[in-house]
């Protein structure tokens, strides 16, 4: 039976990816360390901690004495860090605690695995391991900068990878692109705001402590994740929270920036074929297939909500505003982000060619599944909240 440390567990992905584990591994030991910032929320996680397979430390990876004595207490097998400042807003206004969680952090991590995952030293003097340990490394596909728009109304995808080609006839929708340019995981780092800047730096530790001491990692980037318990200070969520309360939609610049949407069970699903396949020392881009410019995202929400609402009428309750005041009259543009980057977008052909990964949710029926849960958990969670 493997153990997991689960950093940064009661956030949105780490929660997500504690339900998928449980669901997926009957026989599976998790750890959750989380200093329940802002951002992170236990009832995200409520229901899990009344399983036996589960224990939860409320703790900061950057606490080296705390990170050690898991590491004495427990036989870790896999280290899935979660564990960020994960809000590029807030890294604009202040980057020191990015800098400090994102970074020093992983440093705390990597050394308590060094040191405990370590029992001698090879003939050359690098640590030997044992068997079966890795550190995965959640990161992003924003540590590669920002990629240009080729084609500002989108283009259907020329498929490039002939695994693709058979996993898309499964799937009903052939994405589109805005650009010809994709991110793979050779593509040059080149963090454009203090929150990639931190991720990176941080992957870079990753990797130095591989190269230096051998300790066997893989470093997952992917791009936006949506679905359930993300908290309503990203866009998706923001949109969702402000519709219900009849308020404006805040859309920065022209809202013509284009993001990658995942929705996070199918990211979940492809950061554990990373732990179970994953070669040693590599990275993984983990994509949605699924561009879309900023201001559709708002109107496809917008469409979706009123649509779910009118076909369930034990909704409207939720409602603060008339049904018919759903539209897209509720988009404002407001000032841009400074350094807002245009566009990312992920090429999948190492991650689909290896780990056979695709993302299996269609766009439309992860949206319609997200906003029906915080629809169903809109007074649970803090999205009820002022
Ligand atoms: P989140 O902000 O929802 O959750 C982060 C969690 O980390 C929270 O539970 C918080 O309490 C915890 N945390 C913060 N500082 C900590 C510390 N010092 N010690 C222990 N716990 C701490 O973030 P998320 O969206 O779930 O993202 C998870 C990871 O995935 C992050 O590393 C992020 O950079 C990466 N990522 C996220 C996205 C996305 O779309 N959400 C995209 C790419 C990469």
């Amino acid at each position: 039976m493997k153990t997991y440390l689960i950093t940064g567990g009661a956030g949105f992905i780490g929660a997500n990816f504690l339900k998928y584990m449980l669901k997926k591994y009957e026989k599976i030991n998790i750890i959750i360390l989380d200093k329940l910032t802002y951002a992170g929320n236990l009832e995200n996680i409520k229901d899990n901690l009344e399983d036996p397979r589960v224990s939860f430390i409320k703790g900061d990876i950057c606490d080296s004495d705390m990170v050690g004595k898991i590491f004495q207490q427990e036989n870790i097998d896999y280290v899935v860090n979660f564990a960020a400042e994960s809000h590029v807003d807030k890294s604009i206004e202040n980057p020191g605690i990015f800098l400090k969680t994102n970074i020093m952090g992983t440093q705390v991590l990597l050394d308590a695995a060094k040191e405990h995952w370590s029992f001698g030293t090879d003939e050359k003097g690098y640590p030997l391991y044992t068997e079966g340990k890795k550190f995965v490394q959640i990161s992003t596909d924003e540590v590669y900068g920002d990629l240009k728009i080729d084609y500002p109304d989108g283009k259907k995808l020329k498929v490039r990878c002939e695994e693709i080609e058979e996993l898309l006839k499964i799937r009903p929708v052939i994405p589109k692109t805005f650009g010809k340019d994709f991110f793979t995981e050779k593509t040059s780092i080149n963090p454009r705001s203090p929150y990639s800047a931190s991720k990176a730096s941080a992957d870079m530790l990753v990797r130095a402590y591989h190269e230096t001491y051998h300790i066997p990692v893989n470093i997952t980037r992917c791009s936006n994740n949506y679905g359930p318990y993300q908290f309503p200070e990203k866009l998706i969520p923001v949109i969702i929270k402000n519709i219900i309360k009849g308020k404006k939609i805040p859309i920065y610049g022209n809202g013509r920036q284009v993001r990658d949407w995942l929705y996070v069970e199918d990211h979940c699903r492809g950061i554990d074929m990373v732990i179970n396949n994953g070669r040693d020392g590599e990275v993984y881009n983990i994509g949605g297939f699924n561009e879309e410019q900023n201001i559709d995202i708002a109107r496809i929400i917008i469409d979706k909500l009123y649509c779910v609402i009118k076909e369930n009428p034990k909704y409207q309750t939720i409602l603060k505003t008339d049904l018919k005041t759903i539209n897209y009259d509720l988009i404002t543009f407001v000032k841009d982000r400074l350094g807002h980057d245009v566009r990312y977008a992920i090429d999948p052909n190492k991650t689909v060619k290896e780990l056979g990964f695709y993302p299996e949710t269609d766009f439309s029926l992860g949206i319609e599944k997200t906003i029906i849960w915080y629809l169903e958990n809109w007074n649970v969670f803090s999205l009820g909240k002022e």
